[in-house]
């Protein structure tokens, strides 16, 4: 018997939801309702900063307009510090990790060359340090965490998985990001972590998310490699961008649901327009999110959509 898809929502409440958030939730809720299975809400609010009770209020409201409706949840990763701390535990216990003295400024100014999601290579500065060099200065400051990648000539540290509209994916994390952050100085479990034992727990088997996020599939992949969890399948959808090419953000106030729930009724018009985008609708036609579940299907977002999107509202 096929496993039952389960997807989710994993916002992050810094704002209102644009048009791009809102293309992204209704593949991930396409994706599941069109396969008949779970939708699991998770808020992802692991930075103190991101807290912001009104945000979320808005974002379940929003949702609840927009038609698209979960199955579980919402959990918030602000009430799961110990899941996280016991998964770093794990990754200590079998000497993956070592921390790490080196401050923002030392990293920019290294030689590193920097992705275009603003990874940063890690020159493995800290990884050899001398235990009494490590305790002299933990009395200065308050180290990160970093997990090790295995060298670049190591097969384990090659992942390659296959991405239902982005195709087949190969990264070499020695190259692409070296070793990364499990925590933060400030003890913030890091967002790769938190978000590949919040899938696992919550027994979500299909990601879909922005392609901003592509880049950061292979560190998952490895991170649930070495916990010994199932690898979900991924499917990164195109971000919609300006016709000036500036990708949406949630700072173009024009396109965020405040405004744009201002002028529509329903939902139907803004949903008609980002189905369009895909194929799954005609121009111009108004749409509810339940009417696209038959028609939608991976093979047509990927035949439409292997770029970014020019969205004109
Ligand atoms: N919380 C992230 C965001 O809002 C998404 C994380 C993910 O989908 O893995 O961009």
């Amino acid at each position: 018997m096929k496993d039952t898809v389960v997807g989710r929502f994993a916002p992050t409440p810094s704002g209102r939801m644009h048009a791009g958030n809102v293309f992204a939730a209704l593949m991930a809720w396409l994706g599941v309702r069109s396969a008949g299975g779970q939708m699991v809400l998770r808020i992802e609010d692991l930075d103190p900063r991101a807290h912001n009770p009104e945000a979320v209020r808005l974002l379940l409201d929003d949702l609840h307009w927009l038609g698209l409706d979960w199955d579980k949840g919402p959990y918030y990763q602000s009430d799961r510090s110990e899941v996280y701390r016991e998964a770093l535990r794990t990754l200590e216990d079998k000497g993956l990790t070592y921390p790490c003295f080196c401050t923002r400024a030392e990293l920019h100014a290294a030689t590193a060359p920097h992705a275009s999601d603003g990874t940063v290579l890690y020159a493995g500065t800290c990884r050899g340090l001398l235990a009494t060099e490590v305790e002299r200065r933990r009395a200065l400051r308050a180290p990160a965490t970093r997990l090790i990648v295995p060298d670049e000539g190591d097969p384990s540290g090659a992942i390659s998985f296959y991405d239902l509209v982005f195709g087949s994916q190969r990264e070499v994390l020695a190259r692409t990001c070296g070793d990364f952050l499990v925590r933060r100085s400030d003890g913030v479990v890091a967002y790769q972590l938190a978000v590949v034992v919040d899938d696992a727990l919550m027994g979500v088997n299909q990601v879909v998310r922005g392609n901003d996020l592509l880049g950061s599939s292979a560190r998952q992949i490895y991170l649930q490699r070495l916990l010994g969890y199932e690898q979900p399948t991924y499917a990164h959808v195109p971000l919609l961008v300006a016709p000036d090419g500036r990708r949406l953000s949630k700072r173009d106030r024009d396109l965020d649901l405040g405004e744009i729930r201002a002028h529509d009724a329903g939902p139907e018009r803004l949903l008609g327009m980002l189905a369009t985008t895909v194929g799954l609708a005609q121009e111009g036609e108004a749409v509810s999110a339940s009417a696209l579940v038959e028609r939608f299907s991976w093979d047509r977002v990927r035949a439409a959509a292997k770029e970014n999107i020019v969205f004109e509202s």
